[in-house]
């Protein structure tokens, strides 16, 4: 993602994140995109060509939305030509300015600033609107909307495709295991949370509060939504409406989120911990197995295209792209077992299933379980 300090919004900082990458020796591809508008301002276009020529894999100001219609509709056009997607983070910032927590019941009771779901799918209306009009011109523009999380948005993006459009997105672990009742104190899973006619139950009459309410480890953007937007999330996994598994990964300091819940940065530590909430979502029956190894391997390489990841799968004599994990065993997220530094997770302490043994990129030994020493 873009948002580094500085943005990666010119040709020479993307050429230094890959000198950089190439220097650490690590046998992981890094696959950075370029931002959209200069400084994410959201003001002036950034460079796209260059940028693509200096090897971005996409577009995005993610972080924040790209507000101005007119300039988004540019970017789609200019990363068309490339053969690019732009991502888009889909948010109405009028609508969500002061927002902390869904709105509902949960940010009701507790006090927080309620978060409009249509915040989020008027977003992603007029970017389906703006492609629809572009590709007439660009044929080759994409449009990625990421971390969707209300039902309303995947609806749109089901019927988008339906009518042959460009578009393709993800929904992130948190999204799709986590609910906003988390945030008063429950710690069940999302389709635990679901009443017989797939509403979202009352965690105050459930008795289903067990932790203390407002961790801030919680606080994201988009927010934890309801049992039902969460059901929604795995449902456009499962029917392929929703291309990919994205993280969201945001790694942040204890000084960023040892705050009240509503000034803590938004933002959980997830790129260790989402093959666990999958599998979880896998063990509980909610999500076929090979949908979720799908979503997090040949999907978002799709999303990517071809001309950026090649690799189509185990091929013989070819170097791999490999993760070797036991299914039958489960581990401990624990801030000490987190290799990010980053241990804002609210999975601390809990169990999650299938344990890396092993991690192979471009042939070479990326990752090995300390057990395996
Ligand atoms: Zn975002």
């Amino acid at each position: 993602m873009a948002n580094t300090t500085p943005p990666a919004d010119d040709p020479a900082v993307l050429a230094r994140l890959r000198g950089a990458a190439e220097a650490s020796g690590s046998p992981v591809r890094l696959l950075p995109y370029g931002a959209v508008t200069v400084g994410r301002a959201g003001e002036a276009l950034a460079p796209i060509g260059e940028m693509a020529d200096a090897g971005a894999a996409g577009f995005s100001d993610d972080g924040s939305p790209v507000r101005g219609g007119a300039l988004f509709r540019s970017a789609l056009l200019y990363a068309g030509m490339a053969g690019l997607p732009v991502i888009d983070h889909p948010e109405d910032l009028e609508q969500t300015h002061g927002a902390e927590a869904s709105e509902g019941i949960v940010a009701t009771v507790l006090g927080l600033h309620g978060w409009p779901r249509a915040a989020e799918a008027t977003a992603v209306a007029r970017d389906l609107a703006i492609l629809a009009d572009v590709i007439a011109d660009s044929p080759g523009a994409r449009l990625h909307l990421t971390h969707l999380s209300p039902a309303a948005s995947l609806d749109l993006v089901r019927a988008a495709r339906a009518r042959g459009l460009p578009v393709t997105c993800d929904v992130t672990p948190h999204h799709l295991a986590l609910t906003d009742e988390w945030l008063a104190g429950a710690r069940r899973w999302a389709w635990e949370a679901l009443d017989g006619s797939g509403r979202a139950r009352d965690p105050w009459a459930d008795g289903a509060l067990v932790a203390e309410p407002y961790d801030p480890s919680l606080r994201v953007n988009p927010p934890l939504r309801s049992a039902d937007d969460a059901a929604a999330c795995l449902a456009a996994l499962a029917d392929g409406t929703a291309d990919a598994v994205a993280t969201d990964h945001a790694p942040h300091s204890v000084v960023a989120k040892a705050v009240e819940f509503g000034l803590a940065a938004n933002g959980m530590s997830g790129i260790e911990t989402a093959l666990g909430l999958i599998l979880t979502a896998v063990d509980a029956g909610r999500l076929p197995l090979t949908r979720a190894i799908a979503a997090l391997t040949a999907g978002p390489a799709s999303v990517l295209g071809d001309r950026l990841v090649h690799r189509p799968g185990l091929i013989e004599g070819a170097p791999a792209d490999l993760v070797v994990l036991d299914r039958s065993d489960e581990w401990e997220v624990a801030a000490s077992s987190l290799a990010s530094r980053g241990k804002n997770s609210p999975l601390i302490g809990r169990s999650l299933p299938g344990r890396v043994l092993l991690t192979l990129a471009a042939g070479r030994l990326a990752y090995r379980d300390p057990s395996l020493a």
